[in-house]
Parts: structure tokens; C-alpha cells; sequence
């Protein structure tokens, strides 16, 4: 099982983070042991004073393929979940600078909370998914689908020209603006339209 995320899929977050609009999708991966499950408590790491919280939907892979075009890309998926891409800022913004790869502000553990329960597709409209994440009860971070620069299936078929998907594979889509620093004691929770998927402390 891969975790691929996408950057820089939301204009407004790529204002906010002044980075360069990109005319390809942006993908990093991060492995399993970044998954957070069943919203579970998040441990801040000690090795970024700015550990940013980036809520993104989640696509999850049900069939195997590679080289899928978009218009064959529904029948790869069947349902959405919300996770967090959490991301050491300083870290990310050194090794940037260097131009080296982000891994280790990316990919650490336990920085791809996921939701457990998934939308099946056949409820949501797919051009139109609202979602948020709220921080101690307070809306920090609100996106909707239909603002994504690249759209899930024509991120399918573009991660599919490179890397074979597979079943229980995980897209995180991209995070819209409001991205920010977690602290401890800080309660997330996260929305699907009104749905909550998502609940857990930052420890
Ligand atoms: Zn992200």
C-alpha cells in the first residue's frame, strides 16, 4: 500500500505558501507507517517547531491499474475519505531551498492521519465536496472540490503514467488555504459536507 499526495492543488494555498503554479501535477509519497488511524492521539514531533496541519480529501484505489485516462477513472475508486498531510514547515522550507527532496518534512510518522469511515462516490457529487477542519472548534482550513487545479480523475491518470495503482492505495488531494501550526493539546476534526470524519488530539 502507497500513500501519493499531491501539492500545490489549490491557487489560494499556493498564494499562501508563495509558491510557483504548477503545470504538472505535484507528487510525493508518503510510506504506511505514516497512517493514523482510528483517531488516534497525535504525538507533535520534536524535530520541527512548525508542524502544520493540511487537511485534503481522500481517494482510495479498488482496482488495479496503470496508464488509466481520466474518462476510465471512476471505475478505480468508489469512495472518498478525509485525511491530514502533516507537514514540518521549517523542515520542508530547508530542504526546498536546497532543492532537496521532502521526505523527512513529509513522510514521518503518524503525519497521514485518515479518516476510517469513507463517502461511497454514489453519494457525493464529485464536482462539489465541501470540506473543512476545525481546530478547537474554530474553522481553520475550508475547501471544496471543485476549486482542485487538477481534478481526481485527471490526477488518476497522471500518477498512473508513473506509478501502478494498486488496491488500498491512498491519494491525499491537496489542501486547500489555511494551513497552520498544531499544538499541543489542540482537538481536529474534520468535515465531509456536515459528516465528521475525522476527531484526535494533537499529544
Ligand atoms: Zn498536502
Amino acid at each position: 500500500m502507497k500513500i501519493i499526495c499531491i501539492g500545490r492543488n489549490y491557487a489560494e494555498h499556493i498564494e499562501e505558501l508563495k509558491n510557483e503554479r504548477p503545470s504538472e501535477p505535484v507528487i510525493f509519497m508518503k510510506p504506511d507507517t505514516a497512517l493514523l488511524l482510528k483517531n488516534r492521539p497525535f504525538y507533535l514531533p520534536n524535530f520541527d517547531s512548525q508542524i502544520h496541519h493540511e487537511i485534503e480529501l481522500v481517494v482510495r484505489i479498488n482496482h488495479l491499474g496503470k496508464n488509466i485516462s481520466a474518462q476510465f477513472a471512476p471505475r478505480y475508486y468508489s469512495e472518498i475519505g478525509l485525511g491530514v498531510d502533516f507537514t514540518a514547515r521549517n523542515l520542508q522550507d530547508r530542504l526546498k531551498q536546497k532543492g532537496l527532496p521532502w521526505e523527512k518534512a513529509k513522510a514521518f510518522d503518524a503525519s497521514a492521519p485518515l479518516s476510517e469511515e469513507f463517502i461511497p462516490t454514489s453519494e457525493l457529487d464529485l464536482s462539489n465536496i465541501d470540506f473543512r477542519l476545525e481546530v478547537n472548534g474554530e474553522v481553520r482550513q475550508r475547501g471544496n472540490s471543485a476549486l482542485m487545479l487538477y481534478p481526481i480523475n485527471e490526477l488518476i491518470e497522471h500518477i498512473s503514467k508513473f506509478f501502478t495503482l494498486k488496491i488500498g492505495d491512498l491519494i491525499y488531494t491537496g489542501t486547500p488555504a489555511g494551513v497552520g501550526p498544531v499544538q499541543i493539546g489542540d482537538r481536529l476534526q474534520g468535515f465531509i459536507g456536515e459528516k465528521k470524519l475525522l476527531d484526535f488530539l494533537v499529544k
